[in-house]
C-alpha cells in the first residue's frame, strides 16, 4: 500500500486524484490532504478518507476546521510550511502536487529532498524552476511523474524507449475556446472560463483561452524531457483524444489515446510503471469518428511564439514568462486588462528581461518579483 499525499485536495486535480485513490484503494492511501481556504471541502474529504494530517494553508477558518475534526484524531498543520512537512512526511511514498500557480515549487523541491516520487500538475514549478527540480530528482534518484495530459501523454510514448531517438514530441492542443475567433480584446470572464472539453480551475481555464498554457507546455516538456525547443512542435486537435505524440528518428509516430479525463494521468502518475483498470470511460474509436489537426499558425496563436522565445532566451526568462503570466491572468479575472493584453505584455517584459544563466533559487525569485513589478506597471496605463 502506497502513502500519497495530496496538496490541493479540493481543487480539480485533487478531486480527480481522491477519485482514483478511492477506486485503487487497496495500493494507495491518501495520508495527507491540504487545501488553501476550502475548509468545507477538505473537512468533508478528511471525514471521508480519514488522512493522518490535514493542511489548511491559510489560517483564516483554522477554528471552524478544528471545529469539524474535534476527536476525530487528525492532525492539523498551516501555511506554507505545513505543505512542505506533508511533503517530506517519512511515511508518504508519493507526493501529488495540484496545487495552482508558484506556491507549489517549495514543497516539490522538499519532497523531491527526501526522495518521493512527486506527481506533478503544477505545471510552473517547471517552467520557472525547470532545471532546479530536475537536477534534485536526478540527486535523489527519484523522479518527477507529469500528471498534464501532453506531457502525460509523452511520458507514455517515451516508456522505456530511447529518447536519443527522438526527432520530436508533437503538443496537442485544443485551441481553446477562442479557437474561431480573432479579436479578443472584449471577451468576457464568464466566456473565458467556459473550455469546450476539459473542466478546470480558472487560471488554467485563462491560460487555455490565451494559449498561454500550451507556451507554458512548450516550456514544461524542454525541461521535463530535456529537449531542445527545435524538438517541441505543437499541432491544434480540437477533440482532445490523441493527448500528444512522440516522432521517432525513423519516421515512427506513436500517440496516446483516450477520452479526456484527468483520472488517467493521475492514475498513471500514481501506478507507474503499473497500470491499472480505471475509472475513465473506454474510447471508442468507431463512435468518435473522426478527429481532425489545423496547423498550430503562430500568427493565429502569438503565445506559442513566447513559449520559444522564453526558452531561447534561457535562465531566468522562462521564470518571469511565468510570473508575469500569472499576474496578469490575475489582473484579467480582477477586470484590470482585456485578455489579449496578457500575451502582449509578457512578451514586452520576456523581451525586456535581462536573463541570468543558470540561477540560483534566490535569483529566480527576483527575477519573478522584477517580473510582476513590470507587469503592475503596464496594467496603470489601463
Ligand atoms: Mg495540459
Amino acid at each position: 500500500m502506497k502513502q500519497v499525499a495530496i496538496l490541493g485536495s479540493t481543487g480539480s486535480i485533487g478531486k480527480t486524484a481522491l477519485r482514483v485513490i478511492e477506486n485503487l484503494k487497496n495500493d494507495f492511501n491518501p495520508i495527507a490532504l491540504s487545501c488553501n481556504r476550502d475548509v468545507e471541502q477538505l473537512a468533508k474529504q478528511a471525514l471521508r478518507f480519514h488522512p493522518k494530517v490535514v493542511v489548511l494553508v491559510n489560517k483564516e477558518n483554522l477554528p471552524l476546521l478544528q471545529e469539524k475534526l474535534r476527536g476525530t484524531g487528525i492532525d492539523i498543520l498551516t501555511g506554507q510550511e505545513g505543505l512542505n512537512k506533508i511533503a517530506e512526511m517519512e511515511n508518504v511514498d508519493i507526493v501529488l502536487n495540484g496545487i495552482m500557480g508558484s506556491a507549489g515549487f517549495s514543497p516539490t523541491l522538499a519532497a523531491l529532498r527526501k526522495g518521493k516520487r512527486v506527481a506533478l500538475a503544477n505545471k510552473e514549478t517547471l517552467v520557472s524552476y525547470g532545471n532546479i527540480v530536475m537536477d534534485e530528482a536526478l540527486k535523489n534518484h527519484t523522479e518527477i511523474i507529469p500528471v498534464d495530459s501532453e506531457h502525460s501523454a509523452i511520458f507514455q510514448c517515451l516508456e522505456r524507449r530511447r529518447k536519443t531517438k527522438v526527432k520530436k514530441i508533437i503538443l496537442t492542443s485544443s485551441g481553446g475556446p477562442f479557437r474561431n475567433r480573432k479579436n479578443l480584446s472584449n471577451v468576457t470572464i464568464e466566456e473565458t472560463i467556459n473550455h469546450p472539453v476539459w473542466r478546470m480551475g480558472r487560471k488554467i481555464s485563462v491560460d487555455s483561452a490565451t494559449m498561454m498554457n500550451k507556451a507554458l507546455e512548450i516550456i514544461e516538456a524542454h525541461f521535463l524531457f530535456d529537449l531542445p525547443k527545435e524538438k517541441i512542435s505543437v499541432v491544434i486537435h480540437p477533440q482532445c483524444i490523441i493527448h500528444s505524440a512522440v516522432e521517432f528518428l525513423d519516421g515512427s509516430i506513436i500517440a496516446q489515446l483516450s477520452n479526456p479525463d484527468m483520472a488517467l494521468p493521475i492514475q498513471y502518475a500514481l501506478t507507474y510503471p503499473d497500470r491499472k483498470p480505471s475509472l475513465v470511460k473506454q474510447l471508442d474509436l468507431q463512435e468518435i469518428g473522426t478527429i481532425t489537426f489545423e496547423s498550430a499558425d503562430p500568427s493565429r496563436f502569438p503565445a506559442l511564439s513566447l513559449g520559444y522565445r522564453a526558452i531561447e532566451k534561457g535562465g531566468t526568462t522562462t521564470a518571469v514568462f511565468n510570473s508575469s503570466n500569472e499576474f496578469l491572468v490575475q489582473a484579467f479575472l480582477n477586470k484590470k486588462i482585456p485578455l489579449d493584453s496578457i500575451v502582449k505584455i509578457t512578451k514586452n517584459i520576456i523581451e525586456k528581461h535581462s536573463p541570468i544563466e543558470y540561477p540560483t533559487i534566490i535569483e529566480i525569485e527576483k527575477a519573478e518579483e522584477w517580473a510582476k513589478m513590470e507587469a503592475a506597471n503596464y496594467i496603470k496605463d489601463f
